[in-house]
């Protein structure tokens, strides 16, 4: 067990790094980083001269599911592995681990303080790798074979992966496979025309009902347009109404783009083979194209042809389920990557789509999905499934084999063990309490409650002014109490410092307040001997009447 040692005993630092540990520069003179992050690096198992272990730290970003590809770290990871690197010398300094808290542009941080969505990842982890390990003996339902280049897929491919709309991610079985994802991409080509055009002149071409027909039946609604943008004949007319007076080759790459913002870096490709046998086999597609010029359902000057090619194409894009985790994750987060930080699609145009996911997202089975499962998702015929869990994470299952409705079986049968275990279901919240064995693993309520409390404690007792102050600013009750009725006050008082028990009296905290054994923030600084505490609390409870 390695020998610990205080970092705010900053009189033996010397600032600079020890051989072997990562450079903090000039760092060290920064008070206000030590304090805030000095108490993180406590957390840790510092050896004999004030260090941490550079492996310690990487175990716990992967714990919380910070991963070596997360491009908001990039920097921190490589810092530990040249760390790691060094001669075997693994060991970080104070100045080294301000440094790489402040390189991950707070994601450091909230990892080792479990400030994420999901606090607890381990477990979330674990009842995934449960579901995926109890559907491997599934073996329901035909892969797709309308081409050659999904007949010959490997049915028994399986992979899920998981994102977050903190970044913590989580992937298990073949995710990092590619797949084409034919209807999947027609949620983001959706949005792309609301960004494009707006939702008025877009829904002048395509409904927003549910066609209660196949997602490739030669059918149109009464105003002679295709029912909604989820099934083949909506997603032609979205192709009809992306960039149309561009360049082919430029509509296409505005699409890739668009994909590879929301993956955040994740694999996005294309397959061209995919895309030659579509254009081949494309009866149907080439009838409801017609069919929808009969009805003078296009923008005036559609080029049908064009159209139908750019619709190939968008369905032949590829990715893998991890990459399909992350643009699931962006409309989780409200169209914002949360790998990049970067704003694809408006929270508008998500609200959108999400809607018309959850109602027509998967083919025939949508209402049913919809009354079981209850969150937006889209299928794909090659087995992929995207699914929207909103505010929490976006989730992908691909698994090959199809149900008859064209949904991948593994898929479905994930998303109802998923929303058996957790209250992802909308409507769950609804029946609070009443949802037997359901779990909610999201940061909730009471658990924020319970974490505001101790970090202001926390903070009080550490003499840490500016937490205390953030706390309080941001409504936290100065009384606020730990179970054994401590307050903020109680443990400046014992410690001594004065600042902030100054503070925390100037915004209201009581000074005769009692803990459980009867001891207020007065006969505590006593007990320390804290003497212009004892003078400050004296005069303080002579003003309580
Ligand atoms: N490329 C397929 C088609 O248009 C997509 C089918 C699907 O995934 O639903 O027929």
């Amino acid at each position: 067990m390695p020998a610990t040692k205080k970092p705010g005993n900053r009189q033996q630092d010397s600032g600079r790094s020890t051989p072997g540990s990562l450079p903090g520069g000039s760092i060290g003179s920064d008070e206000f980083a030590v304090g805030r992050y000095g108490k993180l690096f406590n957390s840790f198992n510092i050896d004999s001269e004030g260090r941490i272990s550079a492996v310690e730290l990487g175990v716990r970003l992967r714990e919380s599911g910070i991963l070596e590809s997360d491009p908001r770290v990039a920097d921190v990871w490589a810092e530990l592995r040249h760390a790691v690197g060094d001669k075997g010398q693994t060991w970080i300094d104070l100045d080294g681990f301000i440094g790489l808290c402040k390189n991950g542009g707070g994601v450091v941080e909230k990892s080792i303080r479990g400030d994420f969505v999901i606090p607890d990842f381990a477990a979330l982890q674990a009842e995934i790798s449960t579901i995926f390990e109890g559907l491997q003996s599934v073996h329901g339902g035909h892969v797709a074979d309308y081409i050659p280049q999904l007949g010959r897929v490997d049915p028994e491919k399986f992979g899920i992966a998981l994102c977050t709309v903190d970044g913590q991610r989580f992937a298990i079985g073949d995710a990092d496979n590619l797949f084409c994802v034919q209807s999947v991409c027609k949620p983001i080509n959706y949005c792309l025309t609301l960004e494009e055009h707006g939702a008025d002149i877009v829904h002048q071409h395509v409904g927003r009902e549910p066609s209660g027909r196949g997602f490739n039946e030669l059918t149109l609604n009464s105003d002679g347009l295709p029912h909604n943008p989820m099934i083949n004949s909506g997603a032609i007319m979205c192709c009809s109404l992306l960039r149309p007076a561009w360049e082919m080759a430029d509509r296409f790459d505005h699409v890739a783009e668009t994909w590879r913002k929301l993956a955040g870096g994740g694999a996005v490709g294309f397959n061209n083979a995919v895309y030659l046998s579509e254009r081949r086999t494309a009866d149907r597609n080439f009838a409801l194209g017609y069919f929808m010029r009969e009805h003078q359902s296009f923008p005036t000057g559609t080029d049908l042809m064009e159209t139908l090619e750019f619709y190939f194409q968008c369905c032949s894009i590829e990715v893998d389920a991890q990459a399909l985790s992350v643009v699931a994750a962006s409309l989780a987060n409200g169209g914002v990557n949360p790998l990049t930080g970067e704003r694809i699609f408006s929270a508008d145009t998500v609200r959108k789509c999400l809607s018309l996911m959850s109602s027509c997202g998967m083919y025939d089975y949508s209402g049913e999905f919809a009354f079981v499962i209850g969150l937006p998702a889209k299928s794909g015929v090659s087995g992929g499934l995207m699914i929207v869990v909103p505010g929490v994470m976006g989730v992908c299952v691909w698994s090959p084999r199809l149900d008859a409705m064209g949904n991948s079986v593994r898929g479905v049968a994930f998303c109802k063990e998923l929303v058996n275990r957790f209250n992802f279901h909308v409507y769950d919240s609804f029946a609070a309490g009443e949802v037997s064995g359901k779990r909610d693993p999201r940061r909730g309520k009471i658990e924020e409650e319970v974490a505001s409390t101790i970090r202001l404690l926390w903070a009080a007792s550490q003499g840490d002014l500016d937490v205390v102050r953030i706390a309080l600013a941001t409504g936290k009750d100065p009384n606020s109490m730990d179970y054994d009725r401590r307050t903020a006050l109680h443990l400046a008082a014992s410690e001594g410092h004065l600042d902030v028990v100054r503070y925390l009296l100037d915004r209201g905290a009581s000074p005769t307040v009692q803990d459980r054994w009867g001891g207020t923030p007065l006969s505590d600084a006593q007990r320390g001997a804290k003497g212009s505490v004892v003078t400050l609390l004296e005069s303080a409870a002579a003003l309580v009447v």
